[in-house]
């Protein structure tokens, strides 16, 4: 099985600690790292992905917004980076542990969070990653870190 991500869900996914929006979001974002956590490798898509899912048939979903398709094009540009070339839909990528301390790094430097600009949770995120990404569900927990 594959996971569908959109790009600024390579960047958010880093940071998920278990919360969301909503609790219909969070069961299934859970369900999703739990995937990740397990194997699964990402398919990159433009869009509404896996884990906008449960928000998408609300009244104007924000995953629609132009905003949130901006925060897309500069997390693929800084996600790309981590593999020196430009990510583009359809793209897999394997969430392996030398991924995601990479993409960690990239993160914690905040060389990745361009994309992050103005989003509601960059407090709670900045705060996932001095804390040395503790209590995170995508892959397994850091050095000295558990899960919540
Ligand atoms: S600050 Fe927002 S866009 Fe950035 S990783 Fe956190 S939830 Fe995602």
């Amino acid at each position: 099985m594959t996971v569908r991500l959109r790009a600024h869900h390579l960047l958010c996914m880093l940071t998920f600690i278990g919360e969301g929006y909503t609790p219909a979001f969070s069961r299934n974002y859970r369900r999703i790292a739990e995937r990740l956590s397990a194997g699964e490798d990402i398919e990159l898509i433009s869009g509404p992905d896996d884990i906008c899912a449960p928000l998408i048939s609300e009244t104007e979903p924000h995953c629609l917004r132009a905003s949130v398709e901006d925060r897309d094009m500069h997390a693929a540009l800084a996600v790309g980076e981590l593999f020196g070339r430009k990510l583009v839909p359809g793209e897999r990528i394997v969430p392996d542990d030398t991924f995601l301390d990479d993409a960690r790094a990239a993160f914690l430097a905040g060389e990745s969070r361009a994309a992050c600009a103005g989003c509601e949770w960059f407090g709670l995120c900045t705060r996932v990653a001095e804390g040395g990404f503790a209590g995170v569900r995508v892959g397994r927990p850091p050095l000295g870190g558990g899960r919540t």
